[in-house]
């Protein structure tokens, strides 16, 4: 469908037919909505700069935004490009911004704007508080309007250029957008009290020289508008009801009223709230963008960036993300939020929409001594054990020879563990018993190469009749009939719980250095052989995966690891809190953190 026929607000019907719990800000508007404030309407927007891609930090301000104007009768929600700072914008970003806006199930119908299209506007506005008296053009440079400003206990002191006549002012304003001086020579700033004691109430630059081509308006402009004279602007131009925005931006409220109330234009209320922040996590764009230039992340979408198309590649639902949106509330004051929260929105939502199937991660060769050579069975296994006629079942082959996890083999097994050891019964999933009969290692290194076992063929269906019990339950693939693939276990990329803390030392001081993981020889079933790009799976009793979208290929299957089944972290975090842990700060590797214990969601 042609984008500016969609309806404003949400994309899709899952995110259509859930509205969000009410907050802070929900309560100003309802009681706008009583009170008929803004003659009934309710107009909000998401105003991303395009200099990188979006996060899960802005995912919380779009659900928010297009949220409210989602659950509001006659609800909109404009998506605002606010693009005025030529240097680091592109259209890439543009583009990759829509994308992910619509992925997370949210439209802006027709309503798309670009700041850069109000470039005349704006120009007309600043030389009509010129006119007003409210705007001055100031020959200082950067440092020496820094060092006027006074600080927060002592007042700025007033610029010589401050009292020049509306005349002059005009004359020179136009001037500088004629290109007539050289960059940083002047600039226009607002006439409003250096001795404010809000800093950018004393005498902020609006507009500023600055020959750079701009990703959309070209070389038509020298001066661009800075932020704090745009924003308001275009929130009035479009009639914005509630401009909501981080808390950052609390003390440039003032401004914001001011160049509003100096032009007597249509003045929308501005709302702050706490941005997201997330426990290992870095969500600053610039900080995003430079691990991706200098090559520590496999570009913006890496499957361990907090960016949502990384989320996406990841194999995250965007349901899950608007869950944890919804769950995380909103506040004023500034908070520090789980990255496990996000983890449980992502098992509650994959738990019930991901179908199961059998791969072996670490594969270990098992030969069943007793099955006859060439005999291949279809066993029917469903792909969801909870409700097995949600999602229908799939046959999968049964052999002599199959692959098990490596780690479901243990030579010595000690006190708790449960499943495959010499002598030792266990179940195989969906199909028989089966015993290890003896090993196989590797006469030079010892390794264990194969396991000689036997299986019980009145044990089919995983029941012995003469009710014989076994505690494990593994999972396999038949050797012949699985197919090869590469997965990508990913954790986190920072080993630092507030990586934030340390931003400015050296970044590989703080990144974890098992935040990916390939293994190269992973099974699975086949049944997978059509997976396609980006399906989800759960990998039985391994945690929950997605076909990779840029590596896998005809022939090729490579899957990511979403997240594990369970949160392995929490029980670090303990260990770690009783001085327990010793060396680095992980136990184990990958995959194997968490694994195996217990059964896995869905398996009885
Ligand atoms: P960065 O500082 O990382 O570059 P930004 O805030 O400058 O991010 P914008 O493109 O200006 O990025 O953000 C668009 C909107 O998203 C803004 O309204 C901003 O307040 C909001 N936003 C940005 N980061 C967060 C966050 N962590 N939590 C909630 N909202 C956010
Ligand atoms: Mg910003």
């Amino acid at each position: 469908m042609d984008d500016s026929l969609k309806k404003n607000g949400s994309s899709d019907d899952a995110a259509a037919s859930t509205p969000a719990p009410s907050n802070f800000i929900r309560d100003i508007i309802d009681e706008d909505t009583r009170t008929g404030k803004w003659g009934g309407r309710v107009v909000t927007r998401f105003p991303p700069e395009p200099n990188g891609y979006l996060h899960i930090g802005h995912a919380k301000s779009i659900c928010l935004n297009f949220g409210v104007a989602r659950d509001y009768p006659g609800g909109i929600c404009h998506l605002r490009f606010d693009d005025t700072n030529p240097e680091k914008e592109d259209m890439e970003y543009v583009e990759a911004i829509q994308r992910d806006i619509r992925w997370l199930g949210f439209h802006w119908g027709d309503k798309l704007f670009f700041a850069s299209d109000y470039y005349g506007r704006l120009y007309q506005c600043a030389l009509e508080l010129i006119r007003r008296g409210k705007a001055y053009v100031c020959d200082l440079d950067a440092d020496e309007i820094r060092k006027t400003r006074g600080t927060l206990t002592q007042p700025g002191t007033n610029s010589p250029y401050r009292a020049r006549s509306v005349e002059e002012n005009l004359d020179l304003f136009q001037r500088m957008k004629a290109g007539e001086f050289p960059d940083g020579s002047r600039v226009l700033r607002a006439k409003i009290d250096m001795a404010h004691s809000y800093i950018v109430m004393r005498d902020p630059v609006l507009y500023r020289i600055r020959r750079q081509s701009h990703y959309r308006t070209g070389d038509q402009w020298c001066i661009y508008p800075m932020y704090d004279f745009t924003h308001c602007l275009s929130d009035s131009f479009e009639g914005i009801t509630h401009s909501l925005c981080t808390v950052e931006f609390e003390n440039n409220r003032p401004l914001y009223d001011w160049v509003l109330d100096a032009l007597d234009l249509y003045h929308p209320r501005q709302i702050e709230f706490a941005p997201l922040n997330l426990n290992f996590t870095i969500l600053s764009k610039r900080f995003l963008k430079s691990l991706v230039e200098d090559g520590i992340v496999d570009g913006w979408d890496d499957p361990r960036m907090p960016t949502l198309s990384g989320f996406r590649r990841r194999g995250c639902p965007p349901e899950a993300i608007r869950d944890f949106c919804d769950k995380i509330g909103l506040a004023k004051r500034d908070s520090l939020v789980d990255v496990a929260m996000l983890e449980s929105s992502l098992r509650a939502c994959l738990n019930l929409t991901a179908p199961r199937v059998m791969a072996v991660l670490r594969p270990l060769r098992v030969v069943i001594e007793n099955y006859p050579e060439g005999q291949v069975e279809e066993l029917e296994a469903p792909y969801y054990p909870d409700d097995p006629p949600k999602m229908g079942y799939r046959k999968v082959p049964f052999s002599r020879v199959l692959y098990v996890e490596r780690s479901d083999f243990m030579e010595e097994p000690h006190r708790k563990f449960w499943r495959l050891a010499p002598g030792r019964e266990v179940r195989l999933r969906w199909a028989y018993f089966l015993r290890c009969k003896s090993v196989i290692k590797d006469p030079d290194t010892g390794e264990v190469m194969e396991l000689r076992c036997t299986y019980d063929p009145d044990t089919r269906g995983g029941q012995a009749p003469d009710g014989r019990k076994v505690r494990g339950t593994i999972h396999w693939v038949s050797a012949d009939h699985s197919l090869s693939a590469e997965v990508r276990l990913y954790d986190r990329l920072y080993s630092a719980p507030n990586p934030v803390a340390h931003k400015n030392r050296e970044v590989t001081e703080i990144l974890n250095p098992d935040s990916l993981e390939i293994l190269n020889t992973a099974r699975v079933e086949q049944s997978l052989a059509d997976a396609k790009s980006g399906a989800r799976y759960q990998f039985e009793r391994t945690g929950y995966f997605c076909v990779d979208s840029r590596h896998s290929a005809p022939g090729k299957l490579v899957f990511n690891r979403t997240v594990g089944l369970r949160d392995s972290w929490a029980k670090i975090f303990k260990q770690g809190a009783r001085g327990k842990r010793k060396g680095k700060g992980r136990t184990g590797k990958g995959e194997g953190r968490g694994r195996g214990r217990g059964r896995s969601q869905g398996q009885s």
